[in-house]
């Protein structure tokens, strides 16, 4: 599931109608304030910072009207500043919930808070401003490496486009390259490497100073070596901000403040690592499996 699903669909349906000539990050740009697909009501509130909380009461969400619910009356939630790992076995939601604080998908019952506030109050483009996104698949669009960390914040100066490629571990393999931070990557341009585009898409956010953050299995398509480098970055992106780690590996959330355990049924466990595994339950099951397939 990519979260970029909806801005790509009117990528396609705009592009026919884009004059030639625009840059990529022009182009790109133009799309993203495009009409989003859920309007937003009539007073819509845009705040120019916030603390951080989210909460959904008794949420439900299905995709389709006659499709089965894959959320249902689930209760959570996540204090400022809070990091919190959700893991589950594939299918059980994790993305889908995620999904639906940036309002990618609207909630079917129930509610959404940030900040106490009802997120369909919220104005759409002012409430992602709040929230950065890491997921499996970064998007890099075709232009320079200066470009695509600008994304995150358009008003940047040079000299915070480079603060933020240093906080991600960035700077240096982008100062390797042909031409430094004027590099053209994407299709025409240079080739990067996962754990490179991963890095890229980690600057990005620093530079945009989100105080909520989601990271959705980040770092589940790197080698060990790409890994440990993100994963120091995103430690870092971390701090100070509300954050929600969807994880692959169960060994890598071990220090998480609360590990919520999520599956078709809802949400199973919570606790601490130590906790959860003094319970013998599902997370318990969960991580000696992975431990099991790790040795054997
Ligand atoms: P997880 O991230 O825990 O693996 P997902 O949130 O991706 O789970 O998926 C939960 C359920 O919702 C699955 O049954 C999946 O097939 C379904 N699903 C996910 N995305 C969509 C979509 N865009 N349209 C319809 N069904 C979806
Ligand atoms: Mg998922």
């Amino acid at each position: 599931v990519n979260y970029m699903v909806e801005p790509i669909k009117q990528m396609t349906h705009m592009s026919t109608q884009l004059q030639e000539g625009l840059t990529g990050f022009a182009r790109f740009m133009e799309i993203m304030n495009t009409k989003p697909a859920i309007e937003d009501d009539s007073h819509a509130v845009t705040l120019s910072s916030i603390e951080g909380k989210i909460e959904f009461k008794q949420v439900g969400f299905q995709y389709e009207k006659h499709s089965d619910p894959v959320i249902s009356n689930l209760s959570l939630t996540v204090q400022p500043g809070e990091y919190v790992a959700l893991v589950g076995p594939s299918g059980a939601g994790k993305t889908t919930l995620c999904s639906l604080i940036p309002r990618f998908y609207e909630v079917t019952s129930g509610e959404l808070l940030i900040d106490e506030i009802d997120v369909r109050h919220f104005e759409q483009k002012g409430l992602r401003k709040h929230i950065g996104i890491v997921q499996q698949d970064v998007y890099l669009f075709d232009g320079t490496v200066h470009e695509n960390i600008r994304y995150g914040n358009p008003e940047a100066n040079d000299a915070q486009i480079i603060e933020a490629a240093r906080q991600a571990n960035a700077h240096d393999f982008i100062l390797s390259l042909p031409n430094g931070y004027d590099t053209e990557i994407g299709q025409r341009g240079v080739r990067l490497s996962g754990g490179q585009k991963q890095r890229l898409s980690i600057a990005r956010i620093f530079l945009k100073d989100p105080a909520i953050l989601i990271l959705d299995e980040a770092t589940s398509s790197l080698d060990n070596e790409s890994e440990s480098i993100v994963k120091a970055s995103l430690d870092q992106l971390a701090k100070g901000r509300t954050t929600i780690v969807i994880a692959h590996r169960l060994s890598s959330i071990r220090n998480a403040e609360r590990i919520i355990v999520l599956n078709q049924k809802g949400i199973s466990e919570q606790g601490t690592h130590r906790s959860l595994l003094a319970k013998n339950g599902e997370y318990s099951r969960l991580y000696s499996r992975e431990f099991s397939s790790k040795s054997g």
